[in-house]
């Protein structure tokens, strides 16, 4: 099984990417986090991908790709993976694929009016170490600026600034959302309203897997 989560930056698919990876037994493979793992660890990749990333751009697909090839075809994809992040454009769509082309696969889009996403953007922090999410409106941590997992600092990612964010925004209008239509139209959308509670919207996202997961487990597919 091939889950793709899709939406706008901000609209939650990290956090909903996780409830599912939980709930099925799924990895969740974000490139956001892969990119910036080799940005941290300062790899030939990561130097080529980090400028734009600051910018709030679209890294080049084949360095996209590099990431995404090694990763999917770990023995714990073997029977599915969840993307979060990705695919970003109709090229990285088409890519996956045919990387990988006997995998059911389901889209969720996750719908958030624009001015909630900058509203969550500016508010979002991530720890500097493990990376885990906060939200200083709806997902607080115990102690301010610490995290609760590992007791490390707190930050706005650079992406985060709201000049960033206008970017992202913009990115995500021209170059991502044309795969609404083009899942729509290979009938494996599903779209979820992602502007309400996190455990709600997660309703809607199990209402929408829960037949096709299990219809691909059943039927003995490669899932
Ligand atoms: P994210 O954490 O998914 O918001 O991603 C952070 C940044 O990483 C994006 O703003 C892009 O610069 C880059 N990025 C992540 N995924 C992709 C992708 N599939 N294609 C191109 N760039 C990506």
């Amino acid at each position: 099984m091939r889950i793709i989560l899709l939406g706008p930056p901000g609209s939650g698919k990290g956090t909903q990417g996780d409830l599912i990876a939980k709930a099925y037994g799924f990895p969740r493979i974000s490139t956001g986090d892969l990119l910036r793992k080799a940005v941290q660890e300062g790899t030939p990749l990561g130097r080529d991908a980090a400028a734009e990333m600051n910018r709030g751009g679209l890294v080049p697909d084949s360095i996209v790709l590099t990431l995404v090839r090694e990763r999917i075809f770990e023995p714990d994809c073997r029977d599915g993976y969840i993307l979060d992040g990705f695919p970003r454009t109709i090229a990285q769509a088409e890519a996956i694929e045919a990387l990988d082309p006997s995998r059911p696969e389901i889209v969720i889009a996750i719908d958030v009016p624009e001015e909630e996403l900058v509203r969550r953007m500016e508010g979002r922090r991530a720890c500097v170490r493990c990376g885990m999410v906060y939200n200083l409106e709806v997902r607080k941590p115990g102690r301010e600026g610490v995290c609760d997992g590992c007791g490390s600092a707190l930050i706005q990612r650079p992406d985060d600034r709201p000049e960033v964010v206008r970017e992202r925004l913009k990115v995500y209008a021209e170059k991502t959302e044309p795969l609404i239509a083009y899942y729509s139209e290979k009938k494996t959308l599903r779209r979820v309203d992602g502007s309400i509670d996190i455990e709600t919207t997660f309703g809607y996202v199990r209402a929408a897997l829960d037949a096709v997961v299990k219809g691909a487990r059943g039927a003995g597919a490669r899932t």
